[in-house]
C-alpha cells in the first residue's frame, strides 16, 4: 500500500502558495523507481510552479520493499517519540522482515542505499565508524559533520561532510567490509529479530567498545 497526501506550501522565495505532494508509506512495487528517487532527494524536491525555487522537505515516512522484505520507518527526534516507538514495535512487528528505524531522510537514503546493493547495513554502520576513526587520524582538521553510506551512480560508498563545508569520498572496499562482518558475527546473530533497532553510528560505536 502506498499512501500520500497533499500539504500546502508557501515559497520562500515568491511567497506564494502551491500544493506539494507528500508520502506517508511508500512502496517500492508501486512506486517505480522510487529507491533511486530517494538516494537522489527527487522524492522530496518541490519545485514551485509560480517562480521555479526548489525546496527539499523531510518528514516522517514509511519505506516499504516488499521483494526484500524490509520495512525502514522514518521517524524524527520529537517529543513523545518513544512512546510512539513502543506502540509501533508492538503493533506493527513484521517478523518475516528485516526493520528498522531511522531519524530522518539522510538515514533512509543510506537504508535504501544497503537495499540496493544487497549490503548489509550493520556491517556498513560498523566499517563506517572505523573509517570516520581513520580520517579524524589522519586529516585531524577535517571536522566531521555527517558520513553517510550511498548507493549513487552504479557506485557504492562512503562520503564524508566537514563543518566547514569539505567533502571526501571513499569507494567501499570488499575486504574491509568482510574483515567487519567476520569480526562481529558473533555480536549480529544476537541482535537478529528486534523489531525496529536503530542501527546507527552511535549503536556502531557502542559495538566496537565492546569489541
Ligand atoms: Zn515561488
Amino acid at each position: 500500500m502506498s499512501l500520500s497526501g497533499k500539504i500546502n506550501i508557501t515559497c520562500s522565495k515568491c511567497r506564494k502558495d502551491y500544493e506539494a505532494t507528500v508520502y506517508q508509506t511508500v512502496d517500492t512495487a508501486l512506486h517505480e523507481n522510487v529507491a533511486k528517487d530517494i538516494i537522489t532527494w527527487e522524492l522530496f524536491r518541490q519545485t514551485c510552479p509560480h517562480c521555479g525555487n526548489t525546496v527539499t522537505l523531510n518528514y516522517p515516512l514509511l519505506y516499504h520493499d516488499l521483494q526484500r522484505k524490509a520495512v525502514v520507518w522514518v521517524a524524527p527526534v520529537e517529543p513523545g517519540r518513544e512512546a510512539k516507538l513502543a506502540e509501533m514495535r508492538k503493533n506493527m512487528a513484521l517478523p518475516d522482515h528485516t526493520t528498522r528505524l531511522v531519524a530522518g531522510l539522510d538515514q533512509l537514503r543510506e537504508k535504501v542505499s544497503a537495499l540496493e546493493t544487497g549490503r548489509d547495513d550493520r556491517v556498513l554502520e560498523l566499517l563506517k565508524w572505523s573509517l570516520v576513526q581513520n580520517l579524524q587520524k589522519q586529516m585531524p582538521d577535517f571536522k566531521l559533520r555527517e558520513v553517510l553510506y550511498l548507493y549513487l551512480d552504479g557506485e557504492e560508498g562512503f562520503h564524508f561532510y566537514s563543518t566547514d563545508g569539505r567533502y571526501l569520498h571513499s569507494p567501499l572496499v570488499q575486504e574491509q567490509y568482510d574483515f567487519v562482518k567476520t569480526k562481529f558475527a558473533k555480536q549480529l546473530k544476537i541482535l537478529e529479530g528486534k523489531p525496529y533497532p536503530e542501527v546507527n553510528y552511535l549503536w556502531a560505536s557502542t559495538l566496537w567498545a565492546n569489541a
